[in-house]
């Protein structure tokens, strides 16, 4: 039997970077809008955000001096209309967090979905882990909170194709052994 866990987000993640003005460290893309500026033939998008202390704006550059040729019109119109698909897609983007150095804070901003079976039939039990957004997750830390175990427990009983400690964002498979056994 495998069952399928899901890793969602429930909002869109905060952005850890320092506000020049405050010295906050949290930025929000809020409602999310992107500004446009043409500059002959280049475009330069940018994503907006603003501190969450002092809500000073910042932009988050998404295209630099692109040519306007390159941008697929439906894709433009959407920038301009601040689609709300597009503002996750282009924030969840590992790039732009690394182009504009930030990092992205999901702290509160995901939930672990798991099925409602009973794990008390068949031994062992396996679950793959799917990731609908992709969140940084210790899998040691998201297997207790599932299955209601310590990590020592998780520890123990698990076996993983990935090594448990690291975060990942990647989706995976592990194996949970029945915890039946006296310890020898
Ligand atoms: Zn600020």
């Amino acid at each position: 039997m495998v069952l399928s866990w899901f890793v969602r987000r429930t909002r869109l993640p905060l952005l850890s970077m320092r506000c020049v003005d405050c010295r906050s460290e949290s930025a929000t893309t809020g409602e999310g809008a992107f500004r446009v500026n043409a500059n002959g033939k280049l475009l330069d998008v940018w994503l907006l955000v603003r501190c969450v202390s002092c809500d000073r704006t910042s932009k988050l550059t998404v295209h630099e001096r692109a040519p306007v040729r390159t941008f697929d019109p439906a894709e433009l119109d959407r920038y301009h209309t601040n689609d709300p698909d597009v503002v996750a897609s282009r924030l969840l983007d590992p790039l732009l967090a690394r182009r504009n150095r930030c990092t992205l804070d999901w702290e509160g901003a995901w939930r672990l979905h798991t099925p409602q079976e009973r794990l008390d039939e068949a031994w062992p039990v396996q679950v793959e882990v799917v990731f609908d957004d992709p969140v940084p997750v210790r899998p040691e830390r998201l297997i207790a909170q599932g299955l209601g175990l310590s990590r020592n427990e998780v520890l123990r009983r698990v076996k993983c194709d990935i090594p448990l400690r690291r975060t990942t964002s990647a989706g995976f498979t592990f194996t949970l052994m029945p915890g039946t056994t006296p310890e020898a």
